[in-house]
């Protein structure tokens, strides 16, 4: 790439002052039990783990471990609320406390903001102004249909599944919560949630919420911990569906184990979402539907653009442009409202960047990595572009999960298409055109779940989300997403 441009600590007086949120904000108990039939349960009768701060290293507080009893529990608490109150409430009751719900997340934002970007390590911009307002608006969008299940075109009086076991990631906390619970609510199941490991506290927040809205004890249950206890909620055989979003491989032994069981499944798994620029695509506002497409969220994104797929024509241009916009970027303390990345999840993802990063590097691509100083303390990764990549790349063909694009080039519209559908996955691709015609031939052929023209990473409560291949099947989010939590 061309010469070096200005990085942000050489702009003098361009420079932005810390403009720091207050961390005092969340109000965090040292320790939280678990949240089982409307009460949490006493922190001290289980073994408690910490959940770290990552751009500190600090611990924010200590969660119970949810071991196989209190999963029990948690799934009987499930059932005996679906079968005594939740099956016998009506859709406008149902609507009246998912409005609630809604409602006391916007009220709480600024404080949910908070904690999800303590505990994640986001961007406080990110958490304030994407996570929480979308989290509300899954639920004021789903309380809108639980009155009108029979207009969703499933026919006349769909029926509920029953309990739902769900489990969710560590990228968007708060958001995978409310994208799995607002419409299993909305269709009339009850519902146990395993937040991830590093991020549990913005579901124990909602989790209190839960009780201001004087949602029915056990109608939604919360059970923290780790791998094993996703697994003990899995194998429990009162669950009648289990909604997953994480890895392709944590999804693929899940669909192992409920073979034959005839328990509902649905899985949100990675991706290798190509970005595909053409040359008449107007050029500022596709370098920064790029820089959202794999900085966004530290490119802890499942439907992240991480394959650039540029014209060739526009190769050199695009690449400058891109240099200077990574160059720029604020990396460093996700609570500052100038920061756009923030800190890398946790120590093991750090490790899987790193290794996937050496890899792109010892297989001969070209490493670019912004000059940005990184904090001594916490899990940091300088934004990075590869160029020279080539398709059988690892870092072509594997999720890196993190703030890495790997940038292929290609001349003509069948071979863009070939190379964005040369992979497993197939979660979200992006076109970049002026052109109508050509976005949507390009986009007739993608193999793809989601695909956004002239933008990217752009989500809506009403529009469904989803994968197809090894990128998992169901959908999420619109009339689509209420199919999976209905009998139908
Ligand atoms: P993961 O292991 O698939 O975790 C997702 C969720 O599943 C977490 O709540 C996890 O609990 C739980 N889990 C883990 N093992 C389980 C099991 N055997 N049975 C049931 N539940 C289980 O994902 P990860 O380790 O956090 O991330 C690894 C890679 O997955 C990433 O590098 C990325 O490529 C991909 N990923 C994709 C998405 C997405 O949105 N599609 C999200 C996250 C990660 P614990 O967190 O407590 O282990
Ligand atoms: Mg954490």
């Amino acid at each position: 790439m061309s010469s070096r441009p200005l990085a942000n600590s050489e702009l003098g007086w361009l420079a932005y002052d810390p403009a720091p949120e207050s961390a005092s904000l969340a109000r965090l108990a040292p320790s939280y039990g678990l949240f089982i039939n409307g009460t949490f349960t006493d922190p001290g009768a289980h073994e408690q783990v910490p959940t770290l701060n990552p751009a500190t290293e600090a611990t924010l507080a200590t969660v119970a471990h949810a071991v196989d009893e209190d999963v029990d529990r948690a799934v009987r608490a499930a059932r005996h609320a679906y079968d005594t109150v939740w099956s016998v409430t009506s859709g406008a009751e149902r609507a009246k406390y998912l409005f609630r719900i809604a409602r006391l997340i916007q009220e709480r934002s600024r404080e949910l903001a908070v904690v999800e970007t303590l505990d994640n390590g986001k961007p406080i911009r990110e958490s304030r102004d994407v996570d929480i307002p979308l989290a509300a608006a899954h639920f004021f969008y789903y309380a809108g249909w639980a009155d009108k299940l029979d207009h969703a075109g499933y026919g006349a009086n769909p029926r509920p599944l029953g309990v739902a076991g769900q489990i969710i990631p560590w990228n968007f906390p708060l958001l995978m919560a409310a994208w799995k619970l607002a419409p299993a609510l909305a269709a009339g199941n009850t519902c146990v949630l395993k937040p991830a490991e590093t991020t549990p506290l913005s579901a124990l927040i909602l989790a209190e919420i839960l009780q201001q809205a004087e949602l029915p004890p056990g109608v939604v249950n919360i059970v923290t911990g780790d791998g094993a206890t996703g697994a003990a909620l899995v194998e429990h055989p009162g669950v009648d569906k289990i909604a997953f979003t994480g890895s392709t491989e944590v999804g693929r032994a899940i669909q192992a184990r409920l073979a034959g069981r005839g328990t509902h499944l649905t899985l949100e798994l990675g991706g290798k979402g190509a970005n595909i620029v053409f040359d008449d695509a107007p050029i500022d506002e596709m370098i920064e539907g790029i820089i959202d497409g794999i900085f966004f969220n530290q490119g802890h994104v499942c439907c992240a653009g991480s394959r650039l797929l540029v014209q060739e024509t526009v190769a050199d241009e695009v690449l400058r442009r891109l240099e200077r916009r990574v160059e720029q970027l604020r990396v460093g303390d996700p609570l500052d409202k100038n920061t756009d990345v923030g800190a890398i999840n946790s120590r093991a993802q750090l490790t899987r960047i790193e290794e996937l990063v050496a890899a792109g590097e010892s297989e001969g691509a070209t490493r670019y990595s912004s000059s940005c100083a990184l904090p001594e303390q916490g899990y940091w990764f300088a934004p990075t572009v590869f160029t020279d990549v080539s398709q059988t790349h690892r870092i072509a063909r594997e999720e890196i999960f993190g703030p890495v694009l790997s940038v292929l080039t290609f001349r003509t519209p069948e071979e863009a298409v070939s190379k964005a559908n040369n992979t497993t996955y197939g979660l979200a691709c992006g076109v970049w055109s002026e052109k109508g015609s050509r976005t949507l031939w390009v986009a007739e052929r993608l193999r793809a779940g989601v695909i956004w023209a002239n933008t990217y990473n752009r989500f809506d409560p009403t529009s469904p989300f989803g994968g197809v291949r090894e990128s998992g099947f169901g959908r999420e989010g619109g009339r689509q997403g209420l199919a999976a939590y209905l009998d139908v």
